[in-house]
Formats: structure tokens, sequence, C-alpha cells
């Protein structure tokens, strides 16, 4: 297909050969478009005309495409191995009409020079779990890549039972990722690694492409925007549960959506993912895990932060021992949002703490009771003289009582993807090729903020029988 609104300009692809690698979409016999983001294809400019489904199914490449799979390395809950897109490709980069730069990529299109004993496939329920949630996460203000459609590829594929093959289009600023610099390092190439520095800098945080000190500004900086995220992760409840550095994009977006998902009863233990057994990525361990990713990022740039090595490491030390403070302070005026507070006052992390503690004893479920923080009926006695507190607290605001409720109703969703019904919508799509439960979640999810509109059914906490909710990598 040959759509005029395709504007290719594929920078990533002039990079040094080792790269990346030239991929080719597998053939898919019957593709059948399953989901399409008409909002998202606005956004970018693209009028598409013609048939979807051999496009996002990579059988007819848009003009100017030029499909590559992407090198890079990563720790996996742990262990360090060279990698690449396995079962992605890179299809290039669009420039929407408002001069904005995104990667257009394939995911579950056949197999790549990097897919090792992988069939570079994916199945149905996974990429529509992507497409869900990397959208919800949007619609609650995340940093994250997006979803333009998924196809059904007409396959079955081989799992632990046959599951229909689909494919993702995937929508990123970029995927560059910290296992992309781990790549670089690994190969003891430093003229490549400071390629791909100067090519991120520029493409992700141009303000700094003049600055003297660009190295260490640039690892700065991105230690900041991933100590945002986090902070909005935690804020929201949500669970990445695969937080290898090679699922940790330099552009601050959530990437790569697995075994995710979003916290129920409030603890800081909970672990989702079937494979994370030791619960190396939990909820409460996310930061800890950004930060120790971020050390790996640092230890790649280490060439490039000073002449010596111990210069080197004392400006990535001086550098790294920031992010706890980063973090904590963006997540504490997250929180503070959450209460409806707009000044600071030293006993608001205490105020906090207290809130958690509760909700961690009593098993409150996180996202509702943020959503009825005015309404103690229903709670208890120590909930009580907690919102005496903080009723107090909130006299000491200068913002009358409506101001600091409109405030919390803009940080405090109504409604996140509750898992047992994400799970409802994915079986009925994958097994009895119903989208309406599907359709209907994603659009309440495009709207968590609407107090107005949510119905009730898609704000209930799961139901006991869900308790012990495991997700699954479904690679
Ligand atoms: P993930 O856990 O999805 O981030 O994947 C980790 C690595 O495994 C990446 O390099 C993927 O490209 C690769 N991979 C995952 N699934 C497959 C598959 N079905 N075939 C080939 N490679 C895969
Ligand atoms: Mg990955």
């Amino acid at each position: 297909m040959s759509s005029p609104s395709w504007q290719f300009d594929n920078t990533y692809a002039r990079l040094p050969a080792a790269f990346f690698e030239k991929a080719t979409p597998a053939l898919t016999p019957a593709p059948q478009l399953v989901l399409f983001n008409k909002r998202l294809a606005e956004e970018l400019g693209l009028r598409l005309d013609g048939e979807l489904a051999p496009l996002f199914a990579g059988q007819a490449l848009p003009k100017g495409a030029e499909p590559i799979a992407q090198a890079y390395a990563g720790h996996q809950f742990g262990g360090f191995t060279m990698l690449g897109d396995g079962r992605a490709i890179l299809l290039g980069e669009h420039v929407t009409p408002a001069n904005v730069r995104v990667d257009i990529q394939l995911k579950g299109s056949g197999r790549t020079p990097y897919s090792r004993r992988g069939d570079g496939l994916a199945a149905l329920g996974p990429m529509l779990r992507e497409y869900l949630i990397s959208e919800a996460m949007h619609a609650l203000g995340i940093p994250t890549t997006r979803s333009l459609a998924v196809v059904r590829t007409g396959e079955q594929i081989e799992r632990e039972t046959r599951r229909p093959g689909a494919i993702l289009t995937r929508v990123a600023s970029s995927h560059i990722r910290v296992g992309t610099f781990q790549y670089a390092a690994a190969r003891r190439d430093e003229a490549n690694l400071r390629v791909l520095a100067d090519y991120t800098i520029a493409r992700h945080y141009p303000e700094l492409t003049d600055a003297s000190d660009k190295y260490p500004a640039f690892l700065h900086a991105v230690l900041g925007r991933q100590a945002t995220l986090l902070a909005k992760w935690q804020l929201v409840g949500f669970i990445h549960g695969v937080m290898n550095t090679d699922n940790m994009a330099i552009s601050g977006e959530t990437i790569d959506y697995g075994p995710c998902a979003f916290l129920d009863t409030y603890h800081p233990g909970t672990v989702f993912s079937s494979i994370d057994e030791n619960g190396r990525y939990a909820y409460g361990n996310q930061p800890t895990m950004a930060h120790w990713n971020l050390t790996r990022f640092a230890e790649s740039l280490l060439p490039l932060l000073g002449a010596a090595e111990e210069e080197a490491v004392a400006v990535a030390m001086e550098a790294l021992n920031t992010f706890p403070d980063l973090y904590e302070q963006a997540w504490l005026t997250g929180m503070r949002q959450k209460l409806g507070l707009q000044t600071e006052e030293a006993n608001d992390q205490e105020l906090i703490a207290s809130l958690l503690t509760w909700m961690e004893q009593t098993e409150a479920d996180f996202t509702n009771t943020f959503r009825t923080l005015n309404d103690p009926t229903d709670k208890n006695t120590d909930f009580a003289a907690w919102h005496t507190r903080w009723q107090e607290r909130r006299e000491r605001e200068a913002s009358s009582p409506a101001e600091q409720f409109a405030l919390m109703q803009t940080a405090n969703p109504a409604v996140i993807p509750r898992n047992h019904l994400v799970e409802e919508a994915l079986a009925a799509a994958e097994n009895d090729n119903n989208l309406e439960p599907l359709q209907a979640l994603l659009e309440v999810l495009t709207q968590p903020y609407d107090y107005s509109s949510a119905p009730s059914k898609y704000q209930e906490p799961a139901p006991a029988s869900a308790c012990g909710y495991k997700t699954f990598c479904g690679t």
C-alpha cells in the first residue's frame, strides 16, 4: 500500500551496521483486522485508505518502510544476554504533520536474525493485552508506547496450547533501550557507543546536544524521566512485571507490556507474573529495580563520562545517587495531589504512610480507596482517625474543599483495567471471536478520570474468587 499519508524518514537504519539487521515480515495467509486505533491514526496524520489487514500484517509495506530488527542486550532477571528483536520488526520512523517522529513496529511478524530458538510469533491474547493496557496507560497520562492495530494472522501458533497468531502495530517515540547501550558497551566499541549516545541525545534530549557536559547531562536527564515514570506507575498501581533492562526505554516511555497488571488490594509485595518467582519486580520493588537498571545504563556510558575510569565512575555515582530523591519527590508530589493537597508540609510523608499502612492491614482496594477517600463509611475506626487528621491537614490549605476535590479527581482514576475484566475481555476475543467486551472496556478506559460516566461494573474490585491472579508472558 502506498498511502500518501506515510512520511518515513528512517534515521535508525542509517546507524552503523552493528545496531540492526534487515528483516522481512513473514507471510501470513489470511490476515484479518481485529482492532484499529482510529484516534491514534488521526493524531499521527495517517489517512489510511485501502485494506488495513495486509498493511498491519506486514504484507503490503507502506512506501518508505525499511524493515529492520534492532540489536540490543539485556539483564533478564539479573542475568546478562545479547539479544535483539526476536519477534518484532521496525518498519521505520514516521514523521507526523506536527513533526513528531515515531517508530512504527510490527510485533509478532515472524523470525528475524535475533530470534534464536523462538518462532518470532505472538498470540492474539497477549497482543490484545498490550493494546488495551498501553492505551489505558496513555489515557491515565503515563508516558507509554501506543498501539495502532492488531491483526489476526490466520495461523495457529504453538504454545502450551495452539493459539491464534496475531501482530500488534506498536508506535513508540523510539525503541532505544537501556539494553541498546549495554549492547554497544558489551562490544567494547567506544566509537559506536558514542554514535548511539549522540543519536539518542539528538532524538530524545535535543536540548543537550550542545551542552559541554553532554554525556553526564544525558545520564541525569534519563534518570529524571525514569524517576517521573516510576512515580506515575506507583501512583496508579501499575505493575510492569518484567522490568529487564531490555524493557526500559531511554525515551522514558513505558515499553514491552507482557505480564503486566494493576494492583487491586494494596500490598507492596504484589507480584502477578508467573515467571517472577522471587518477586524481583514486585510492586514495591519497582523503583529500586529501575535504579538498578539505570546503574547498568550508567555503567554502559562509562567510556563517555570521563577520561579516566575513576573520574567516570565518580560522575556516574554522583548522578545515580540523585535517583532515590528524584523518585521520592515525584511520588510525593503525586501523592499530595491524590490527597487534594497543593502545599507541602513536613508531616505529609507520615500522613501518606499511615494511609498506606491502613490499606495494607485491611487489604483495601488501592484505586477505590483513593477514589472514595472523602467517604469514611464502610471503612473502620482507624480510617476514621486518619480521615480526621486528613481533614485538619486540608483545612490548612488555601484552596476550597471543592477545589481540593477537583484536584483529587485529576489524580485518582475512577477506573483502571481491572484484572478480571481484562481476562474476561481477552478470553471472549481469543476463544469466542467476540470483541464486544474488549471494545467496551477500551472505551471506558479512554476516560479514566471521568467520574460521571464510569459504570460501576468497571469500578468494582475483582471478586474474591479472582484472588491469586497470575499473568503469563505468552511469548
Ligand atoms: P520480552 O520478554 O518479550 O521482552 O522478550 C525478551 C527477548 O526475547 C526479546 O529479545 C524478544 O525479541 C525475544 N522473544 C520473545 N518472544 C519471542 C519469540 N516468540 N520468538 C523470538 N524471539 C522472542
Ligand atoms: Mg522486551
